[in-house]
């Protein structure tokens, strides 16, 4: 048997469910995809001051060769993230893959395979580095995956041809037979539904993202407040969102396929549920939060309870008001002003007396600025109950 196939045998019997091999040469198409609108990803230069991961400079994706000199090859694995179904009462909060825990700190399954993986390419002599290529478009020169226009990598085969899937390649210094690209984007000609979808014009064309108006990354990758004109586009997602993929009839057919319960996440679900991400405590988050769901630094939990309070407001749930209330009292005017924001959206008389006595006693300028605005959109809100 060649080494490639040795190599193939061994990622499915580990449980990718697909696997790959591709050219090493440089990605000129992605080079040219970022060098077209630098503006979007230059936030990933500075990551890791903001967030618990490396800075992700993502022109240092497009040549291979720079991190394995004399690389030969690409092994692109795939991991189907919905093959166990999800807590009910996560959904529409955090997206699937986060929950899954593919790439978080917990010593886990995964982890542990990719592990394996590598030692065993170590124990065929190949030299391999895992990580640093376009997942997406590597997938789909390995001939595992093609495109959709939400820019999300389907696989080919596995996962009942969906995009719950990830994409992992690995660099290797060894010559393998690659297999025949299906570098395609395979919606229906007409099919929007993805950009439709999107609440934030993120997703604008087919296969075009701004990452900076996604989402996911105004809930893990920003610091400060959440854009005003932004908070009631995000629903109830506290981290990610799956809203694009959702809506795709290419996923139609894997979303309604029965599946067995993720009974370890169903254990730990009550911990992610919005009221507890408002109001936990910084062991809570530490300790239970953070080793799954990590992007947000361990001294960060105000961007938590920021993201929490606007997921309430939007739920519109007055039962969430005297808790939104307390944290109008919270030492970070982060958390006040989004509080306040929640407040003022859900409206009600507890809501707005509570927002203006703390109009009176709120001396940061800024807070008491999103007071005001607050209560006049449940003023505006009541005015619209009542015609
Ligand atoms: S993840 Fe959500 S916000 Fe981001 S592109 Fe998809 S639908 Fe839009
Ligand atoms: S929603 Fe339609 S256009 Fe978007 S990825 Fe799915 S099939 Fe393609």
């Amino acid at each position: 048997m060649s080494l490639t196939k040795i190599i193939k045998e061994k990622a499915l019997d580990l449980g990718f469910v697909a696997v790959g091999v591709a050219t090493a040469e440089p990605f000129t198409l992605y080079a040219e995809e970022i060098a077209g609108r630098p503006e979007m990803y230059a936030w990933g230069k500075t990551l890791g001051q903001r967030a618990s991961v490396r800075d992700l400079d993502v022109t240092s994706f497009v040549d291979p060769a720079r991190f394995i000199p004399g690389v030969k090859s690409l092994i692109v694995v795939t991991d189907s993230y919905w093959e166990e179904d999800f807590p009910p009462s996560l959904a529409g909060k955090i997206g699937r893959c986060y929950l899954k825990g593919l790439f978080c700190p917990e010593d886990n399954f995964h982890s542990q395979r990719r592990r394996d993986l590598k030692k065993f390419l170590q124990e065929q002599g190949i030299k391999s580095i895992y990580g640093p290529a376009p997942a997406r478009l590597s997938g789909a020169r390995a001939g595992v995956t093609n495109y959709g226009k939400s820019c999300f990598a389907f696989a080919n085969e596995a996962a009942g041809k969906s995009s719950w899937i990830v994409n992992e390649p690995y660099l290797v210094d060894r010559e393998l037979e690659p297999d025949t690209p299906t570098m395609k984007v395979e919606c229906p000609e007409n099919c929007r539904k993805c950009m439709e979808a999107c609440p934030t014009g993120a997703l604008y064309a087919p296969l075009k993202m701004d990452p900076r108006k996604c989402i996911a990354y105004n809930t893990y990758f920003t610091t400060g407040g959440i854009p005003r004109e932004m908070r009631s586009k995000m629903g109830t997602w506290v981290y990610g969102c799956d809203r694009c993929q959702e809506a795709c009839p290419r996923n139609k057919k894997w979303m309604e396929k029965k599946k067995p319960m993720n009974s370890k996440l169903l254990e730990r679900a009550a911990d992610f549920s919005l009221i507890k991400l408002l109001t936990m405590s910084q062991e809570h988050y530490e300790q239970k939060v953070w080793p799954l769901l990590y992007y947000i630094r361990k001294e960060n939990r105000k961007l938590w309870q920021r993201n929490a309070a606007v997921a309430l407001g939007n739920q519109g749930d007055p039962e969430a008001v005297p808790l939104l209330v307390s944290a109008l009292e919270d030492p970070e005017p982060l958390v006040r002003t989004h509080a306040a924001w929640a407040l003022g959206k859900i409206g009600g008389k507890q809501a707005k007396a509570a927002l203006e006595k703390k109009r009176r006693l709120e001396e940061d300028e800024g807070v008491r600025k999103e007071i005001e605005e607050a209560l006049k959109e449940a003023e505006s809100e009541e005015q619209r109950a009542e015609s």
